[in-house]
C-alpha cells in the first residue's frame, strides 16, 4: 500500500466513524455520504472489509432492521469515545499547522487568517482584520 492509499484508507475510517456518530446508517448510505466527503465513492470491496474491521475492534455494532433485514451500523460507546479522541487529536494537529500562519489585527488584536486587510501606515505594511480597524488605527496615530 502506498502512503497515499494508506492516508485515504485512514480518512475513510475516520469519516465512517464521524458519519455513524451523527446517526446509525446502512452500508449503502455510508458509501454515498463518503462520496460527498471525499469526492470519490468507495467500492463495496473497500467499505465492507473496513466495516468488519471496525466491528472486530468493537467500535461499531450491527443491527438488522425491517423485513429485508437491512444491516444498520451504529457506534458503540467505545466507538463514540474513539471518535471524540480522534476529533480532538485532529483539531490539535490542524491548529498546530495553521497557528503559525495566523497574524493579529494591529488594531483589535483578533486573529487574522492569511489575507485580512493590508494597508500601509507610515510606510509600514500592517495587517488588520477589516478596513474599519485600519481606519480606527490610523485615526489613533
Ligand atoms: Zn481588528
Amino acid at each position: 500500500m502506498t502512503s497515499r492509499e494508506k492516508l485515504f484508507n485512514n480518512l475513510t475510517k475516520f469519516f465512517t466513524l464521524d458519519l455513524l456518530n451523527q446517526e446509525p446508517m446502512h452500508g449503502y448510505k455510508i458509501m454515498k455520504q463518503l462520496e460527498n466527503l471525499i469526492g470519490k465513492e468507495p467500492s463495496p470491496g473497500q467499505i465492507y472489509p473496513l466495516l468488519t474491521e471496525l466491528k472486530e475492534k468493537s467500535l461499531i455494532e450491527v443491527t438488522e432492521k425491517g423485513d429485508r433485514k437491512k444491516k444498520i451500523y451504529k457506534l458503540t460507546n467505545k466507538g463514540e469515545n474513539k471518535h471524540k479522541r480522534l476529533v480532538n487529536r485532529f483539531n490539535d494537529i490542524v491548529s498546530t499547522i495553521l497557528e503559525p500562519k495566523l497574524t493579529e489585527c494591529a488594531h483589535c488584536g483578533c486573529k487574522v487568517y492569511e489575507g485580512g486587510y493590508q494597508t500601509k501606515v507610515n510606510d509600514k505594511k500592517l495587517v488588520f482584520c477589516c478596513k474599519h480597524c485600519a481606519r480606527h488605527y490610523k485615526k489613533g496615530r
